[in-house]
């Protein structure tokens, strides 16, 4: 597949890397961006200090991240894969990059000691449903039921419980969304990048090059660790961010940094079973505008991709 080569802007160098299985050898042309128009305004923390708590005023549903600095997430769906996934864990351990992983349940109960490594070293892990279905097929109960499942073996297997969902093919009501939340607390995470590495046949190219092409600040990356051609890609993928400059966190940890401290609501009322405090100087009641409320509905898009 031929790109437009950015004149001046792009370095155009040549990896190899090692076929899956095969034996063979595989080529990808990177292309690498000089920094540009995207320079940070700020220094980015080390990306291993980013708080691993979401917001209390975070939003519902994400498929991106407002920030102008070179902080993105990738995420990887539908494993653990007992062969696959500890291959990308190596690929990402040696470039000191945290992903997040959106676990099927059953995957998850069938393999828990690499849920286990994962979360060992510092990834993320969220609920991605038990056996994949399109939610929008199930009922209340059965979507309750598969994401309970999966929370309940995710936290069997690693002992720590996801913060948030994709749901599959990122396909979810309104009504289920406002559901799952109020169940589980999770906010449903999309995505804005989009290699379709699920299609075959997909080649590593073409993974990296969409990859190379949509990633912008704030990004979340979908990819899956289930299929050869995904990880053959990876080395030069995340070599090509990196070049660029770019930051990975988790998805929890990059919602955390994004969210501006400006829009923080109220605190929370206390609990009404606790004694009340006497203030020396009463207040007359403050005034607290509540934040405006951004109509999630218009922002849930359809996607239909695995
Ligand atoms: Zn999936």
């Amino acid at each position: 597949m031929f790109l437009p080569r950015l004149i001046a802007l792009f370095l155009c160098t040549a990896a190899t890397l090692s076929a899956q299985g095969s034996g063979s050898s595989l080529k990808i042309e990177t292309r690498r961006a000089l920094p540009a128009d995207d320079t940070p305004q700020t220094t980015l923390p080390d990306t291993a200090t980013l708080p691993r708590v979401l917001p209390p005023n975070r939003k519902s549903v994400y498929s991106s991240c407002v920030t102008t600095q070179q902080l993105i997430a990738i995420t990887f769906d539908d494993g653990p894969d007992p062969v696959l996934t500890p291959r990308l864990l190596d690929l990402l351990k040696e470039r000191h990059i945290h992903a997040t992983f959106f676990l099927v349940g059953k995957n998850a109960a069938a393999f828990p000691e690499v849920v286990r490594r994962i979360v060992e070293e510092g990834h993320e892990v969220g609920n991605h449903s038990w056996s994949h279905p399109l939610l929008t097929q199930l009922g209340p109960e059965s979507v309750e039921s598969q994401l309970r499942r999966t929370h309940d073996a995710i936290v069997k297997a690693c002992g720590t419980a996801p913060l948030l969902y994709r749901p599959p093919y990122g396909a979810v009501r309104l009504s289920q969304r406002t559901r799952i939340e109020k169940t589980f607390g999770y906010p449903a995470i999309l995505w804005d990048v989009d290699p379709q590495d699920w299609k075959h046949p997909r080649s590593a190219q073409k993974v990296y090059d969409a990859i190379h092409k949509q990633t912008r600040p704030g990004s979340i990356i979908l990819c899956h660790d289930i299929h050869e051609t995904t990880v053959a890609a990876m080395p030069a993928t995340l070599d090509d961010l990196i070049a660029r400059g770019y930051h990975f966190a988790t998805v929890t940890q990059l919602i955390a940094y994004t969210t501006p401290p400006e829009l923080m609501g109220p605190p929370a009322p206390a609990p009404a079973s606790l004694p009340s405090i006497p203030l020396a100087d009463p207040q007359p009641s403050q005034a607290r505008n509540d934040p405006a409320k951004t109509d999630e509905a218009k922002r849930e898009k359809p996607v239909q991709s695995p």
